[in-house]
């Protein structure tokens, strides 16, 4: 599904990647973990098609296209959807009335006609219920007031009714507290299938222990210099990055 082939990316100049490889098939979930500053959330924000990131070498492709040239608001049409990509308060605008304006901009994106409002009516009936979202959340303005939880709430149910072929949750600078964990672990958990793929960033191993990772990436310094499955996540829980500075010798 993805493939990123030896990506360096800038940002004002400043080298930031350095020769990231990376695959994700559809079905897995990959983490990626890292010291703060070693380009987390650059690479989300690279693969989401920000523009204050220059890409210099290498490519990334979705399903076999190559999406290099292609502006976030078209990446997100074909699938990719980044937590926190909305971060906006909107007074007047519903939670529900968001959503719906951005899955009939896919929709035209994609060349068909709005979703009729009795579908939509049911999908959101169908996304809140699976978690356990409650009426009158979805009625509020959207981000107005909203606490740490409320804004995970938020992004999840945007994630679920935007059934995005590949979500990247960057959870690394957000201090995430039990309740919010809870909110994004499960969501993740009920929305992963076969067809789609999740790779969660974050800073700490507890994410992990809730969403349980197919493949775990450690970056840095702008390069993946270590990849494992779960046991990798825990390693570095009990003792730290250094043992694989020490190991790949930077
Ligand atoms: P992480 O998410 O792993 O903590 P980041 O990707 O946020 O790391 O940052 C990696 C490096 O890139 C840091 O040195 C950071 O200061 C720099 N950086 C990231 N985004 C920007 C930006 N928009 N402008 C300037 N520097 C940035
Ligand atoms: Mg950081
Ligand atoms: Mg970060």
């Amino acid at each position: 599904m993805l493939k990123i082939n030896d990506l360096h990316a800038s940002v004002e100049g400043k080298a930031i990647l350095k020769g990231i490889n990376l695959e994700v098939n559809a079905g897995e979930v990959h983490a990626i973990m890292g010291p703060n500053g070693s380009g987390k959330s650059t690479l989300a924000s690279v693969i989401a098609g920000k523009e204050e990131y220059d890409v210099t070498q290498g490519s990334i492709f979705l399903d076999e296209e190559d999406i290099d040239e292609l502006a976030a608001e078209e990446r997100a049409h074909k699938g990719i959807f980044l937590s926190f990509q909305y971060p906006v308060e909107i007074p007047g605008v519903s939670v529900t009335n968001f959503i719906r304006t951005a899955i009939n901009e896919t929709r035209k994106a994609k060349g068909l006609e709005d979703m009729p409002g009795k579908d939509m009516l049911k999908m959101i009936r169908e996304k809140s219920e699976m978690l356990e979202i409650d009426r009158k959340f979805l009625s509020r303005s959207l981000n107005e007031g909203f606490s740490g939880g409320e804004k995970k709430r938020n992004e999840i149910f945007q994630m679920a009714m935007l059934e995005p072929k590949l979500a990247i949750l960057d959870e690394t600078d957000s201090g995430l507290d039990i309740d919010a964990l809870r909110i994004v672990a499960n969501g993740v958990n009920k929305l992963k299938s076969k067809d789609n793929a999740v790779i969660v960033i974050t800073h700490y191993q507890r994410l992990l222990d809730y969403i349980v990772p197919d493949f775990v990436h450690v970056l840095h310094d702008g390069k993946i210099v270590k990849s494992g499955t779960k046991e990798l996540a825990h390693k570095l829980e009990a003792q730290g990055y250094d043992w694989i500075k020490e190991e790949v010798g930077v």
